[in-house]
């Protein structure tokens, strides 16, 4: 569903040039819940801005669903993202001036075929929120906002940069089990970083980047042993 193939991806010039990624090959499947983990300055969220076409490798060919990101025009490129993809990122980005059930709305707009806003207001559990502003909510219920406003387009591919770094340990969890629920009832294949371990019981596979390279790559046939999360 998601090929990568040989992707590198390199910073600056001269003396302060940095080789970020060293040539990475990934196979995701689709509805696949993948989670990316790495050091700090690993390329993490590098890769995720290459999946999502915000940036470009410098080597090597994303393929989704057969057809390669490179090859887009620009049009097509645009089109692709927004309609295919979803990005949840680690801070909320709401329109503070709009509601809950209007911020999530303004995904939807995006899309021919959005998910059911009322419904997917009671799946995140903000149902009884939806008129509120963003600057009248909890971390947790701004992030369920967020993740209303990426999923309502129903994407295909969920990107997720670290979804809950700005969260305590438990609504984090909370968060992670939501995007695990939105990942089985509507089949959306999701690439995520996250250092909550939490993940563990979640994932169906966990890729391990380090030094520019991929270190582990597995399918979570069995529940992965919680030492395994640690460098
Ligand atoms: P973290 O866990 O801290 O978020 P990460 O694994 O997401 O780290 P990236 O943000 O992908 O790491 O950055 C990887 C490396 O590339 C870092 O050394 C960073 O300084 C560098 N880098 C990323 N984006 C740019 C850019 N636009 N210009 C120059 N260097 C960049
Ligand atoms: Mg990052």
């Amino acid at each position: 569903f998601l090929e990568i193939r040989g992707i590198k991806k390199s910073f600056g010039t001269g003396d302060s040039r940095v080789n970020v990624l060293k040539g990475l090959d990934l196979n995701i499947e689709k509805g696949e819940f993948c989670v990316l983990l790495g050091p700090s300055g690993s390329g993490k969220s590098t890769l995720l801005n290459i999946i999502g076409g915000i940036d470009g490798a410098d080597e090597g060919s994303i393929t989704i669903e057969g057809e390669r990101l490179e090859d887009m025009t620009e049009k097509k490129l645009s089109m692709y993202r927004r309609k295919h993809l979803g990005y949840i990122f680690q801070m909320y980005n709401l329109i503070p001036n709009l509601t809950v059930r209007e911020n999530i709305e303004v995904g939807a707009y995006l899309s021919e075929q959005p998910l059911d806003v009322d419904e997917l207001l009671h799946t995140l559990g903000l149902y009884e929120h939806q008129r509120k502003l963003p600057n009248q909510l909890s971390g947790g219920q701004q992030q369920r906002t967020a993740i209303g406003r990426a999923i309502v387009k129903n994407p295909d591919i969920l990107l997720c940069d670290e979804p809950t770094g700005a969260l305590d340990y438990h609504t984090s969890k909370e968060i992670l089990k939501l995007i695990e629920t939105v990942n089985q009832r509507y089949g959306n294949t999701i690439i995520m970083v996250t250092h909550n371990d939490a993940i563990k019981d979640m994932a169906d596979r966990v890729v391990k980047l380090r030094d520019g390279m991929i270190r582990k790559n597995y399918r979570n046939e069995v529940k992965i042993p919680a030492i395994d999360l640690e460098w």
